[in-house]
């Protein structure tokens, strides 16, 4: 029996078990999922586990952390500099990042026929899943992203992060609405990768009252609880396409669930043991 589970604190509240053994249970594949609580600080605990799992997703907060028990990093968990895959192979841990193809797959669900190459972006958020989205956006060939943040030294820390791309990414200022209108204006995707519209935060909107979105922006929040954020619903009265965080947390665990078992999981049957 291949064990398999997905770390972090908290992760009670994790998708990720029910759509994973979904995927087991339609393959009919010998193993099981579950949620393993690994506290802050803690992280050295998966040594223990190491000996009897062969594959981990990682959540917050132990993506960076995580990265001192893998034997090998993929080019994508180097350059993002986190870790949400962990798995065994030729007896050595790879440590990989699928939160970049995962959103640009997610990407393509939602937004069908619309090319990222040669476009410019507006992505709200520096935090850890804003490193998977600039990267997924610059590596697909974008001509510009432009970074809003609260903090500017965590936008900035990401734009050097990129290196030699991070070119292309210029840091706004969230509370300069006529540059960010202009941005908006130039912009093809609109992307919220901050935590405004999910828990306490749920009231909130990274887009400020009067700032305008179009009917030709593709708006994604990574949020998926709620499913409509009010950021999503302002897109939408502004007539954008739109799509919600749940494609990507998909497509990142089947990505993760391939290299854990060389299996390709059924992704309709993942996206529906986890939609309300
Ligand atoms: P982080 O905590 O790493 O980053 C949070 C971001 O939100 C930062 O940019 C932070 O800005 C900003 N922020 C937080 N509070 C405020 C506030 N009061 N006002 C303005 N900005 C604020 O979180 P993650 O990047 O890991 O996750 C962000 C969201 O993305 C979460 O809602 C998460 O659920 C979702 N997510 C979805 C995934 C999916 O598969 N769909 C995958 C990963 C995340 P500052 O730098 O100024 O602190």
């Amino acid at each position: 029996m291949k064990k398999l589970a997905v770390i972090g604190d908290p992760i009670n509240h994790s998708l990720s078990p029910r759509m994973h053994q979904a995927a087991i249970q339609a393959l009919k594949i010998s193993a099981t999922y579950e949620a393993l609580h690994i506290p802050q600080g803690q992280i050295s605990l998966i040594k223990k586990y190491q000996k009897e799992f062969i594959g981990f997703n990682v959540t917050i907060p132990h993506k960076k952390s995580v990265m001192k028990y893998v034997d090998q990093l993929t080019p994508a968990a180097k350059e993002i500099g986190a870790v949400n895959t962990l798995y065994l192979k030729n007896k050595k841990w790879i440590g990989d990042n699928t939160d970049a193809p995962g959103f640009l797959l997610s990407l393509k669900k939602n937004f069908p026929n619309q090319k990222i190459k040669g476009t410019y972006a507006v992505v709200f958020g520096a935090g850890g899943s804003a490193y998977a989205v600039v990267y997924g956006l610059l590596k697909s060939g974008i001509s510009k992203i432009y970074l809003v943040n609260r903090t500017k030294s965590n936008a900035m820390a990401l734009i050097k992060k990129m290196g030699k791309l991070g070119k292309k990414v210029k840091y706004l200022d969230p509370q300069n609405d006529l540059v960010l209108q202009f941005a908006l204006v130039a912009s093809k995707w609109v992307i919220n990768t901050t935590s405004l519209g999910m828990g306490k935060l749920k009231k909130l909107s990274p887009l400020a009252k009067g700032i305008k979105l179009y009917p030709q922006h593709c708006v994604m929040d990574l949020i998926y609880n709620p499913a409509q954020t009010i950021f999503l619903k302002q897109a939408q009265k502004a007539g954008a396409q739109t799509g919600n965080g749940l494609w990507m947390l998909v497509f990142q665990g089947a990505l993760a669930f391939q290299k854990f078992l060389n299996r390709r999981p059924n992704v309709q049957r993942m996206f529906r043991a986890i939609q309300k």
